[in-house]
C-alpha cells in the first residue's frame, strides 16, 4: 500500500498527555474499515515508548503532522463500534479543553473500570439478526442449493433486521449457523425502548396534586429544547415532586432522564422515591457499586433500555440512548466539584451537555449558588420559584441565642436545653446541628498549654474517644491518646470543645429517656447504615438527632420539629470569599429539615454574635435576602461568578519549591499579558491549609472579566509552565472555577 493512502487515526491515550497522538490503521483492519470515521469512539491499544496502552479514537485526519512512514501503527482496535456516543465524546473534548486537563484523562478516569481494561460493553439489548455488507450484496443465485439459507437472507433483506426470537422460530440453527460462517449475517443488539406500551401503567404510585406554584413551575419547563431553568423553591416546597411529574412527562414521549443529586449513599429516600414512584427500570451510579455494578448500570444506560438514570457528580458523562432531560438536584453542592486529577463541575457541565443534545436542563435547590442567581440575573436561566412549602407544612421559625447571657453546658445553652426537652414532651424529634465529629477539637495540658498537634499537616489533632485515638482530619494520622503531657508529664490533658461524639453523650445523660443517634462519616461508613438510621427516625418516635452537616442533605423527616445549632460562629470568620455563602447555604438547609410534616417547626442558632449582620439578614429575611446581597458585594469586589478565575496550584515536599515555581508561573503569565493587562495576578499564596500530608502547598490566582482572555492565557501559561525545570517533588495543576482555595 502506497503511504498517501495510509489511514490516520488521531488517538487520546490515557495517560496524562495534553496532546493527541497520530498512528496508523494497520492493513489488515484498514481493509475492513474502509471508513475511519466510523471507529471514531472505539477503543484501541497503541504503542507507547515500549508499551501498548488504551486509547480512544477523536479523529480521523488526513494529515498528520509526523511524516507518514514514521507513524507507528495501533496495535489493537477494541471496539467495533463506538463505546461513546459522538455527542458525548465531543462533551469530553469540550471539558477537557475548558478545564485544560489531558483529554486521555478525562476520558478513562471517568469511563466503569470495567471499560479502562479491555472488557467489551455488555450487550443489553434485544438481540437481532441482520444482513452484513458481504451479505447485501450477495446475489441470491449462489445460494441456489440451501432454499432455507437463501429464504433468511431473502427475509432479512426485506425487514432490515429480526428478532433472534423470530429467526429461530421460522429457521433452524443450523441454517443460522451456516449463514454465520460464511459471514453473511451478523448479531446486534437493539435497546429496548424506554416508552412503556402501556402509558398508565409507567406510573406504579399515585402522583401528588400539585399546588399551583409547584404546577407554574412545572408547566413553565418546555420539554422540547435546551433551556436552563433553576427551580428556586424553599425547603420542602415540593421540587422533588416536581421532578418526578416532569421525568413522567419525558418518559411518556420515549426519552431518558439522567438526574444528578449530590450523594446517594446519604440520601436513600430520594432514590427510594424515585424507585417507588416508576413502573420503568430506574439505574443508580454512585462511587459504592463494584465495578460489574458500575458497567452494566453504565450500559443499560447506553443501551436505553434505563429510562431513569440517577447519579452523582461522574454520572453527567454516562452514555444516554435517547436522552431527554437533565436534572441536578441540590445543584450549589460543593460535591458537583471534582477537587482533584480532572477538575470539573458536573453542575456546569450538566449544563453544557444539555445544550449540546437540545434538551431541557433543571436546576434545583432552596438555597442556589451565587454562579446560579447570577445566571438568572443574566437572564440565562430562567428563574422558577416556590416560595411556599408543600401539603400542610409552614416555614419554620427562626430565633437566635445568644450565648453571652447563657449558661451554657458542653455547648448547649439553657434555653436550648429547655426547648428540647419541651419538643420530646410533644413526642416529637429534635436535631441538633454540630459540623465537628469526633469527641473534642483538640486536646490541652492544663498545666503548660500544649495542645496535640499533627506533625504531617498544618492541624491540631481530633480526640475520638470511642475509638481511644487522637485523628488527624486532613490526613488520616492517628495515634494513641497520651495519658500525660509530651511536654511536661502533667495528667492534666483535656479534651477542649464538643464534637458529634461529645454532644451525643451529654444528651444521653440528660435525656436518657430516648435515643440519641449520631449521625457523622464515623457512625455511617458502614454499607447501609445510613438506611438504618433513617429508618429508625422513620418510625417517628421521640429522639434525639446529632449530627453533621450530612443531616443537612435533603432529608425528609416528618416528625423533627425543632432544629438546634450548636455553633454558627465558625462560618462567620472564614477567610474564603464563599465562606458566608456555604454558612448562609448550610444554616438554610440544617433548619430545612425543621417542621416539614404537618406540625410546625423552630430553629434554634446559638451565637455569640447575634448581631452579626448576615445572623440578622437570614434569621430575619431567609436565604434569598442574604443571597442577593452576597452577589451585590460580589459584583462591588469583582469576585466570582462576576469575574472568571482559574487558579494554578502547586506543592512539593520541600517548603520553598512550589511558591518559587509558582513565581516563575507568575513572571511567564505577566509576560504573556504584558500587551493586554486584561488579567489580575494574586500570589503565590500559601492554601488554606499550607501544609497537608507533608506536603507545602501554594496558589497563584489569575482572574479575567472575559472568559476567553484568561482561557487563551492560561493555554499560553501552561505550555511555558511544561517547560519550567522542578524539583522537590514539585507537583502543579489547574484548577478553573475553582470552588476552594
Ligand atoms: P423539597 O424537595 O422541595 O425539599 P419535597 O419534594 O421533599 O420538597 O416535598 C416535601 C414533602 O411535601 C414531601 O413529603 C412531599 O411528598 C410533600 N408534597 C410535595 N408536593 C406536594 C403536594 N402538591 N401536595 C401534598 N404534599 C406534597
Ligand atoms: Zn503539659
Ligand atoms: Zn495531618
Amino acid at each position: 500500500m502506497l503511504d498517501r493512502t495510509k489511514i490516520i487515526v488521531r488517538v487520546a491515550v490515557n495517560r496524562p498527555l495534553r496532546r493527541l497522538l497520530d498512528y496508523s490503521m494497520p492493513e489488515n483492519l484498514a481493509n475492513r474499515h474502509s471508513n475511519c470515521s466510523t471507529l471514531i469512539g472505539c477503543r484501541v491499544l497503541a504503542p507507547l515508548g515500549k508499551r501498548q496502552v488504551m486509547g480512544i479514537i477523536i479523529d480521523c485526519p488526513e494529515h498528520s503532522n509526523i511524516n507518514n512512514d514514521q507513524l507507528r501503527p495501533i496495535g489493537e482496535l477494541i471496539d467495533h463500534k463506538p463505546l461513546l456516543p459522538q455527542q458525548l465524546l465531543s462533551l469530553f473534548l469540550w471539558a477537557a479543553n475548558y478545564y485544560q486537563h489531558p483529554v486521555g484523562d478525562a476520558l478513562f478516569s471517568t469511563l466503569p473500570t470495567a471499560l479502562r481494561k479491555n472488557e467489551p460493553i455488555p450487550q443489553l439489548g434485544v438481540p437481532h439478526w441482520q444482513l452484513t455488507t458481504l451479505g447485501k450484496g450477495l446475489s441470491y443465485d449462489s445460494l441456489r442449493r440451501s432454499p432455507q439459507q437463501k429464504a433468511l437472507i431473502e427475509n432479512l433483506s426485506a425487514e432490515g433486521q429480526l428478532a433472534e426470537t423470530t429467526v429461530l422460530r421460522l429457521f433452524s440453527r443450523a441454517v443460522l449457523r451456516s449463514l454465520i460462517m460464511k459471514g453473511l449475517v451478523e448479531k446486534i443488539f437493539i435497546a429496548v425502548t424506554v416508552k412503556p406500551k402501556d402509558n398508565e401503567n409507567m406510573v406504579r404510585e399515585p402522583v401528588l396534586q400539585l399546588n399551583s406554584a409547584q404546577k407554574t413551575a412545572l408547566d413553565a419547563i418546555s420539554l422540547h429544547a435546551f433551556h436552563c431553568y433553576l427551580l428556586d423553591g424553599v425547603t420542602g416546597s415540593g421540587k422533588t415532586e416536581i421532578y418526578l411529574q416532569l421525568i413522567a412527562k419525558n418518559i411518556r414521549i420515549g426519552r431518558q432522564c439522567l438526574v444528578l443529586i449530590p450523594e446517594i449513599n446519604l440520601t436513600p429516600q430520594t432514590q427510594r422515591r424515585f424507585i417507588k414512584r416508576f413502573n420503568v427500570s430506574v439505574v443508580t451510579l454512585h462511587s459504592g457499586l463494584t465495578d460489574r455494578q458500575r458497567l452494566t448500570a453504565w450500559a443499560a444506560a447506553e443501551s436505553g433500555s434505563a429510562a431513569i438514570i440517577l447519579g452523582t457528580r461522574s454520572a453527567v458523562f454516562t452514555p444516554l440512548h435517547r436522552p431527554g432531560l437533565i436534572v441536578v438536584d441540590e445543584e450549589h453542592d460543593q460535591s458537583y466539584k471534582q477537587q482533584e486529577g480532572f477538575r470539573y463541575s458536573a453542575r456546569d457541565l450538566a449544563v453544557i451537555r444539555g445544550r449540546r443534545e437540545n434538551i431541557p436542563v433543571v436546576l434545583g435547590s432552596a438555597t442556589p449558588s451565587m454562579e446560579s442567581l447570577n445566571n438568572c440575573r443574566n437572564q440565562r436561566y430562567t428563574h422558577l420559584r416556590v416560595d411556599q412549602r408543600a401539603g400542610n407544612a409552614v416555614q419554620p421559625n427562626w430565633s437566635i441565642i445568644d450565648l453571652k447571657g447563657e449558661f451554657v453546658e458542653s455547648g448547649i445553652a439553657q434555653s436550648t436545653h429547655a426547648a428540647i426537652e419541651h419538643t420530646l414532651s410533644r413526642g416529637q424529634q429534635v436535631l441538633v446541628f454540630i459540623n465537628r465529629r469526633g469527641y473534642a477539637p483538640t486536646i490541652i495540658c492544663q498545666q503548660c498549654g500544649w495542645s496535640a498537634e499533627c506533625n504531617h499537616c498544618d492541624s491540631r489533632l481530633t480526640v475520638h474517644r470511642a475509638k481511644q485515638k487522637l485523628i488527624c482530619h486532613h490526613c488520616d494520622y492517628q495515634r494513641r491518646i497520651p495519658t500525660n503531657c509530651p511536654n511536661c508529664q502533667s495528667h492534666q490533658l483535656i479534651p477542649t470543645g464538643e464534637g458529634t461524639e461529645r454532644t451525643q453523650e451529654y444528651l444521653k445523660q440528660k435525656f436518657s429517656h430516648v435515643k440519641v443517634i449520631r449521625v457523622d462519616r464515623d457512625t455511617t461508613q458502614k454499607k447501609g447504615a445510613m438506611e438504618a438510621v433513617i429508618n429508625d427516625i422513620e418510625r417517628a418516635e421521640p429522639c434525639i438527632l446529632v449530627g453533621t452537616q450530612m443531616l443537612a442533605k435533603g432529608h425528609h423527616f416528618a416528625n423533627v420539629t425543632l432544629v438546634a445549632v450548636l455553633d454558627a460562629d465558625t462560618g462567620l470568620f472564614s477567610p474564603d470569599f464563599r465562606g458566608h455563602e456555604r454558612l448562609a447555604q448550610l444554616l438554610t438547609q440544617v433548619a430545612g429539615r425543621s417542621g416539614r410534616g404537618d406540625n410546625s417547626g423552630q430553629v434554634l442558632i446559638q451565637t455569640y454574635q447575634p448581631q452579626h449582620p448576615l445572623l440578622e439578614t437570614l434569621t430575619r429575611d431567609g436565604y434569598r435576602s442574604v443571597a442577593a446581597q452576597l452577589l451585590e458585594q460580589r459584583q462591588s469586589n469583582q469576585l466570582p461568578p462576576i469575574v472568571h478565575t482559574v487558579l494554578i496550584r502547586a506543592e512539593s515536599t520541600n517548603s520553598v519549591s512550589a511558591e518559587k515555581f509558582l513565581h516563575q508561573t507568575r513572571q511567564s503569565m505577566e509576560r504573556i499579558d504584558a500587551s493586554q493587562a486584561a488579567l489580575t495576578l494574586i500570589g503565590p499564596l500559601p492554601a488554606m491549609l499550607e501544609k497537608r500530608a507533608n506536603r507545602y502547598r501554594f496558589i497563584l490566582q489569575i482572574s479575567a472579566t472575559q472568559r476567553s482572555v484568561l482561557k487563551q492565557s492560561v493555554t499560553l501559561l501552561i505550555r511555558e509552565i511544561e517547560k519550567l525545570k522542578s524539583s522537590g517533588g514539585l507537583r502543579w495543576s489547574v484548577d478553573v472555577d475553582p470552588q476552594e482555595m
